[in-house]
């Protein structure tokens, strides 16, 4: 089982065309919605050592950027919260 960067379920797929014809990849499941990512790898790849390696530390690296955007995201709400606050407070003075 491959997991991409958005934690789903990698589907298998089989190329149909072009050079690549027969060769298999890993792709998101979700990856033509908006919630899902680009995740893309040859399933020869991921058995390769080195390319196992290269898979886990690009999923790793989506996942850190994922939560960062999600946190920047609520850092950015608690200000304007906290802005409002202030307002207000102001307003009753
Ligand atoms: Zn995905």
């Amino acid at each position: 089982m491959v997991l991409c960067s958005c934690n789903c379920d990698c589907g298998l797929y089989t190329t149909r065309q072009g050079e690549n014809t027969g060769r298999q990849f890993y792709r998101c499941t979700r990856y033509k919605s908006l919630d899902g990512c680009n995740f893309f790898m040859w399933v020869d790849d991921a058995y390769h050592s080195s390319g196992d390696i290269k898979y886990q530390l690009f999923a790793m690296k989506e996942r850190i950027n994922r939560k960062f955007r999600r946190n920047e995201l609520l850092l950015k709400m608690c200000i304007i919260v906290i802005i409002i606050q202030f307002m207000l407070f102001l307003f009753k003075m």
